[in-house]
């Protein structure tokens, strides 16, 4: 192998050696146009791409005997009967160790904080106008909820938030084994608090609309609404948040969007490229799992099939839908960037919204990342002149940003790239998105979504469009609105599969860098990474809920699960 270096420094016969080795790779890794346009995938995933010897000796049994000897104590003790308490779903655990959230999960506190440091931390966004999708005026709202809180005034300030989930109203709902499934697509209002939790304030529920007969408002369901009733309310919001967490959090955002990265850098960089170098640990495994995820999770008859709202083809057109932000706008590299992503929800005043710890920890590693991406730049190229004269650094960012049937796809990515700084902001946004931005939203799978009542992945009754203010729900009403036992016992198992195992940790590669300078600069990182875990134990310490997901240690290198 030749020296790491861009091409444009080797000599005529390592570059010859370069374009010879690519040529090679461009027939290995090809890109697949037609699985979910307009999204990319590869064609056909090379051998070396697949889970290690390692990898499978540690995660197969990792996953396998905890599950195997739970769902047989589950069958023992005949939980097989139907569901008559919600304690009832207190008892899939006796092995296994329970999700916490199974403590609190009824209350407003839980519901509100899960919007800030839960499985989906990603869709509550500040109301600077009111939310079109409510058919309520404030004033209505108001009504409903009564005078605890001046909402006009709440909304002046800007301490208005909202959760919307009404583009998910296009589902109709797919089948189980058993009859029907149901997606409820609501719109959640809640208030920043400046009281609560001593002086640092809270977020609190507001009201939550349902979906609407057509032709009217939907019911609107306030905390002070019957019990039961507000409890279905928000098992609604839990739902689609469930459904908006998997299809589009977490497959579109960080599994597939990164797939053409990874598919680019093997066609259009040399081993001894130094953007190759930094990214491989941040591809490991990546394009085998994401094809595995194709053909056992998002597969006719499959996982997301059985246990998801959706019909499949649904549940995929939510991942479709993810790919056009807001459904207008498609998704971007640059508008990614996790400060633009929290600028964007209206969630980056720090002094108007004091806790928001997916914001807080994640912005910690996104600089870490930023300093390290930075440094490791510098070693390689001296300026502006460097980057656009490394012909295949240019071809990659060419190949990404081509719409066509043999590119990824991919905007908001400059092409051709000009300066380093815009290299540095490419290359930061990738690795946070394969690593801590998606360990953010995979391991919080079991701990939140793994305790059924709080996040069930379907509802199976039709959604209600009429609540009678006078008579509360029963429980037979709720429970029959909750997945039954077999599913129950599915869902467990697959987020239990899927948060269980974590191969590496970000910062630490299994093949060292060859340079000793950029050894350097990986020394530097992890001791940036060392400080931010020490702050976040600390920060920990002080929250009523932790928020252990962004602790460097418990971040992955890629999307390898
Ligand atoms: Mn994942």
């Amino acid at each position: 192998m030749s020296a790491i270096r861009p091409p444009q420094f080797d000599s005529a016969e390592n570059q010859e050696s370069r374009r010879a080795w690519l040529a090679r790779n461009r027939r290995k890794y090809q890109f697949e146009a037609d699985y979910l346009p307009p999204l990319t995938v590869i064609k056909d995933v090379p051998l070396e791409e697949s889970f290690s010897p390692r990898y499978l000796a540690e995660r197969v049994p990792a996953t396998l005997g905890p599950l195997a000897s739970n769902t047989l104590a589950v069958k023992v003790r005949s939980l097989w009967d139907p569901l008559d308490d919600l304690r009832d779903y207190e008892d899939f655990y006796p092995t296994l160790t329970a999700p916490t959230v199974m403590r609190g999960y009824q209350t407003d506190e839980s519901f509100a904080e899960q919007r800030l440091s839960g499985a989906n931390p990603m869709v509550i966004r500040r109301a600077r106008d009111w939310p079109a999708s409510l058919a309520y005026s404030l004033a209505e709202v108001q009504s409903a909820y009564g005078p605890a809180l001046d909402l006009e005034q709440k909304f002046k300030d800007g301490h208005l938030y909202a959760a919307d989930y009404s583009a998910l109203s296009f589902v109709k709902g797919g089948t189980y084994l058993k009859g029907k499934k149901y997606l409820p697509a609501p719109v959640a209002l809640f208030a920043w608090r400046g009281t609560g939790y001593g002086q640092r304030g809270e977020m609190m529920p507001v009201a939550i609309q349902l979906a609407p007969k057509p032709g009217e408002k939907g019911p609107l369901l306030t905390p002070f609404s019957p019990r039961l009733q507000w409890l279905y309310a928000k098992t609604c919001v839990q739902i689609a948040d469930a459904n908006h967490h998997e299809m589009a959090t977490h497959l579109c955002h960080t599994h597939f969007v990164m797939e053409p990265f990874a598919i680019s850098s093997a066609r259009q960089l040399a081993p001894a490229h130094p953007v190759a170098i930094l990214l491989r640990p941040h591809f490991r495994f990546m394009l085998f799992n994401n094809e595995l995820a194709r053909k056992r999770l998002v597969n006719q008859g499959g996982i997301v099939d059985n246990l998801l709202a959706g019909a499949l083809s649904e549940s995929l057109e939510i991942v479709k839908q993810a790919y056009f932000t807001n459904a207008q706008t498609h998704w971007r590299l640059d508008a990614s960037a996790l400060p633009q992503t929290i600028w964007e929800r209206g969630l980056d005043d720090t002094d108007h919204l004091p806790h928001y710890p997916y914001r807080d920890d994640g912005l910690l590693l996104w600089q870490a990342v930023e300093r390290y991406v930075g440094a490791y730049l510098a070693i390689y190229y001296a300026g502006a002149e460097d980057i656009q004269q490394d012909y295949e650094l240019q071809a990659w960012a060419r190949e990404l940003a081509d719409p066509g049937p043999e590119g990824g796809h991919v905007r908001g990515l400059p092409s051709p790239i000009h300066t380093l700084e815009e290299l540095q902001a490419i290359l930061t946004t990738v690795i946070y998105t394969c690593g801590p931005q998606h360990s953010a939203v995979n391991y919080t799978q079991y701990p939140y979504l793994g305790f059924i009542p709080n996040g069930p992945l379907a509802a199976y009754q039709p959604p209600r469009t009429e609540f009678d203010p006078q008579q509360d729900l029963t429980l037979g009403e709720l429970l029959a609105f909750l997945p039954p036992s077999q599913q129950v016992m599915d869902q467990i198992q697959i987020l239990y599969t899927l948060s269980c195992y974590r191969y590496d940790r970000l910062g630490y590669f299994d093949d060292p860098f060859p340079d000793p300078q950029a050894r350097r600069v990986l020394a530097q990182f992890r001791q940036d990474l060392q400080g931010i875990e020490r702050k976040i134990e600390l920060r920990n310490k002080n929250r009523v809920v932790p928020y252990p997901y962004l602790r460097p240690s418990l971040v992955l290198n890629s999307i390898s699960i």
